[in-house]
């Protein structure tokens, strides 16, 4: 049941259809956005051709403005067909008690008639049990950024101020943040962490604005050892937020307590980001974490897969660490999809089924490796014809190429079985499948044919 807040003076008509809009709203934008937004307005009068609100904050006002007065527009056009505007003012209420909780997926919600924070460390969202540092699996793109987070996490004083890492999505950065936060929880139990996203400290912000309770907002921050903004690029473009980070940050890094900044991007790149916060944020040990590696993927994998006690064929994990290459998050994923799905069928699991089971992850992680591509370098590799791979002869020095060709073209593709026989002089799916069989074997018993399957891999994946 949505229940809102309406000026007496608005027909109870008027209201019931206020409340269906408001059902249709937090269908549109989701619960989250629906209470921190829409929740707080007030329906003040409904005219012919307006609709007018009370928001408690002029940012509220500009936000709801920008964000989501076309929606408002929409659904009352449907109740008032000549309606032309909708119409928000300000009117700033007393605080209710409130308690922000922290929602896995979505932002922080304000919920209403909660008691108020018996403990102010409530500020720092949840950490994930999982994301510690024996469980972060190092390689070469993230060693700088693993490296400096445990520093960080050992050193009894600020080493670097502020510690920067950067990354694209799914690589880490909130793993090393949690691992950090963990560390010290275990070696200085009195030490005052606070770990949250940008977005949850703008939202603090807000909040705090609202209820002009930003005395006890800076009191929090500036009490704390170490602070940690997760995704600091979310505040691009907020301006009051940015200012109120730029102080809290200068009064942490001033009086020596460390703090701990992630981002999507080097603090150069951010955009819409003043200037003096930039190169303030740059001032300490900035790391970035770079894509991953063919061997990080198959390292990830296969913690993974000792975490989950499963056990999974090499050639199924070199597959998934081949074609997997966004990041590790949907790497996870598409462990956890053929391990569930070989749980519930009871069947083990075997190049096919991941390759039937992922199928919509594989395309679009899919390199646009042709099979053409995987010919040409196989022919130069063993110095045969193209003509020759695609013909019926079946001299050894030919059929081996051609039977390794067709191999990479199953595990590097994800071309089916009679596809890939297509392209291969028109041959039957089962002479398809006896090749990749008669690699495999091959591969377990020849070390070094092995070997230039990994070679000729290799050069294609670069
Ligand atoms: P980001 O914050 O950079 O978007 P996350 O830290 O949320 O990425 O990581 C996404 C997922 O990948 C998480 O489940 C995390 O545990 C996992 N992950 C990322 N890097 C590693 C790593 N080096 N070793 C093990 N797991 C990792
Ligand atoms: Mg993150």
């Amino acid at each position: 049941m949505i229940t809102q807040q309406i000026s007496p003076l608005v027909h109870p008509l008027l209201m019931d259809q206020w409340q269906q809009i408001c059902v249709k709203l937090s269908q549109d934008f989701g619960d989250a956005a629906f209470k921190s937004w829409i929740s707080p307005l007030e329906l003040v009068s409904v005219e012919n051709d307006c609709v007018h609100f009370n928001a408690p904050s002029r940012f509220m006002k500009d936000w709801i403005l920008a964000h989501y007065s076309e929606r408002l527009h929409f659904h009352w056009s449907s109740v008032l067909p000549s309606l032309t505007r909708i119409e928000i003012g300000i009117k700033i209420s007393p605080p209710p008690k409130i308690k922000l909780v922290e929602n896995e997926s979505t932002s922080p919600q304000l919920q209403d008639n909660e008691e108020f924070d018996e403990n102010r460390e409530d500020m720092s969202a949840a950490l994930d049990s999982r994301f510690t540092f024996e469980n972060f699996v190092v390689g070469k793109p993230n060693e700088l950024a693993y490296a400096a987070a445990l520093r960080v996490a050992e050193s009894e004083a600020p080493l670097f101020n502020p510690l920067f890492l950067y990354g694209g999505v799914g690589l880490g950065k909130t793993h090393l943040m949690h691992a950090i936060a963990w560390h010290i929880k275990k070696i200085h139990p009195s030490r005052k962490v606070i770990y949250l996203s940008a977005e949850k400290f703008m939202y603090q912000f807000i909040r705090a604005l609202r209820y002009k309770d930003t005395v006890a907002f800076k009191e929090q921050f500036r009490t704390v050892d170490v602070l940690m903004i997760d995704d600091v690029q979310f505040i691009s473009g907020k301006d009051t937020t940015q200012e109120e980070f730029f102080h809290t940050f200068n009064a942490l890094v001033d009086n020596n307590r460390q703090v701990i900044i992630s981002a999507d991007k080097s603090p150069a790149d951010l955009e819409k980001m003043e200037e003096r916060l930039k190169s303030r944020l740059g001032w300490g040990l900035v790391a970035d974490i770079h894509p991953t590696t063919y061997e990080l993927r198959l390292g990830i994998l296969q913690a993974k897969a000792d975490c989950m006690d499963v056990k999974i064929s090499k050639d199924v994990m070199e597959f998934l660490a081949f074609k997997i290459t966004s990041n590790i998050r949907e790497l996870e994923g598409a462990l956890n999809r053929i391990v569930a799905h070989a749980t519930l069928v009871g069947r083990n699991i075997t190049l096919d089924t991941t390759q039937e089971v992922l199928r919509d992850l594989l395309r679009s992680n899919d390199r646009r490796m042709t099979i053409e591509d995987i010919q040409k370098r196989v022919c130069e590799f063993y110095n045969v014809k193209i003509s020759d791979l695609l013909s019926s002869r079946r001299l050894q020095n030919i059929a081996k190429p051609r039977q390794v060709a067709i191999y990479l073209s199953k595990i590097m593709t994800s071309k089916s079985l009679p596809e890939i026989g297509r392209k291969f002089g028109g041959r039957d799916h089962t002479t398809v499948l006896h090749s990749v069989r008669k690699v495999q074997e091959f591969c377990e018993k020849d070390k070094e044919f092995s070997n230039d399957i990994d070679i000729l891999r290799r050069s294609l994946e670069a």
